[in-house]
């Protein structure tokens, strides 16, 4: 394949600051091999270059999903949704998610809980070129208690001996990482309480233990202030949700010793809240939102860094939208440069793709995300992508070719 120059009138390499008028990128491949302005960069690409001129747009990284879960369909009861589903067809949904993130400008994604590994599975698809997708990240099926929440996936365990073996099994499926339920959810009838813990300390020890001699990080699903600490004090590498829910499940603690702990071992926070985040704060009422909004200020200013998701595939979460959920950050009062870096680098350095992904430099995946205008000054063009390339190939989005 011959080098590729992508040419516009701004590129946002991703890093806060860091900001090239009339820039350009050369890649060669599925790597980045130049980035600087256009009249530097074209002086160094090869004759035969093709060449791509996005004037008015603007080039920053394909941006990071943190957590999604490909085999759930929105709106669709995830229980009944996953049950009774072959294999086959659920890999075909799944396939057309993966699809849906690319037509989203998301080109890396982070899946929090599959059945069976088949997000495993079809990372691997992706991986070798039978398939269109984002760079997948996959822990395989969620750990939990038996009957616990999304128990429905398959990754039940009992005690020390079996949470050891869990851990294990998955490994041994191809994860990525290792998801756990350490509180309960909404979504599973008759499991714990979204409060709730569902694991002891010792419990959650055993699982990070287990995974770091795997060599697998741990997502931590945690509302409960209770099972936030018990995963912080265990070592995770990331907390979903990360709702501080107080016992009862009636308001919200802002325990600060437990957040500073969180921060000063640079765990990441990722509360996945969809695009529609506005109607989740109604469904909230006033009173509540503003405290939930004032607990995302408040774990900013101890400085535990936050990552983007939207939890894609639960309730109202589509996969063609990635765009519209960093709208919440800024509702929260978060700079657009710093939001983009949240979504492209600070979520790459989580999922533990730092000098892979998440940045426009050189020998960096050729993950680029080509949008009208300037998304420093309005960030819904993030959503209205004018071209997409992942790992160096140019997606075309469904739209563009129906
Ligand atoms: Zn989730």
């Amino acid at each position: 394949m011959p080098q590729r120059l992508f040419t516009a009138s701004q590129v946002l390499p991703g890093p806060c600051g860091q900001r090239i008028p009339d820039g350009a990128v050369l890649v060669d491949d599925a790597t980045i091999t130049e980035i600087g302005t256009r009249e530097a960069v074209e002086r160094l690409a090869a004759d035969d270059v093709v060449r791509q001129d996005f004037p008015g747009s603007t080039i920053l990284p394909g941006l990071i999903n943190c957590h999604v879960h490909l085999v759930f369909d929105p709106g669709q009861d995830p229980v009944a949704g996953v049950h009774d589903v072959s294999e086959a067809d659920l890999l075909e949904r799944m396939a057309r998610h993966a699809r849906q993130l690319l037509d989203a400008g998301v080109t890396t994604v982070r899946d929090l809980g599959d059945r069976d590994g088949l997000a495993i599975r079809l990372r691997d698809r992706v991986n070798a070129g039978e398939l269109p997708g984002p760079r997948i990240v996959a822990a395989g099926p969620p750990i939990t208690v038996p009957q616990g929440h999304c128990w429905f996936l398959g990754g039940e365990a009992d005690g020390e001996r079996e949470l050891r073996d869990r851990v294990r099994r998955t490994a041994a499926l191809g994860a990525d990482l290792i998801k756990v339920m350490v509180s309960g959810g909404s979504i599973t009838p008759n499991s714990p309480a979204m409060w709730a813990s569902q694991f002891t300390p010792a419990e959650l020890r055993t699982i990070v233990e287990e995974a770091s001699a795997a060599g697998l990080p741990v997502a931590a699903h945690a509302h409960g202030t209770e099972a936030i600490a018990a995963a912080v004090d265990a070592g995770v590498t990331t907390i979903e949700h990360c709702t501080w829910l107080r016992d009862g499940g009636g308001g919200y603690d802002t325990r600060d010793d437990v957040a500073e702990r969180m921060a000063g071992r640079g765990i990441h926070a990722c509360v996945a809240w969809p695009p529609d985040w506005p109607g989740f704060l109604d469904r909230f009422g006033r009173e509540r939102a503003a405290l939930i909004i004032d607990r995302f200020r408040w774990m900013n200013r101890v400085g535990i860094p936050l990552i983007p998701g939207t939890d894609a595939g639960l309730g109202h979460s589509p996969f063609t939208e990635f765009a519209g959920a960093l709208g919440l950050y800024e509702h929260v009062g978060f700079p657009r440069e710093r939001i983009i870096e949240m979504a492209t680098v600070v979520s790459a350095g989580a999922l533990g793709l730092d000098g892979k992904t998440g940045r426009l430099a050189t020998c960096h995946s050729a993950d680029l995300l080509v949008v009208p205008g300037d998304p420093l000054t309005d960030l819904g063009v993030l959503g209205r992508q004018e071209s997409l390339v992942v790992r160096g190939q140019t997606w075309k989005p469904a739209a563009a070719s129906s």
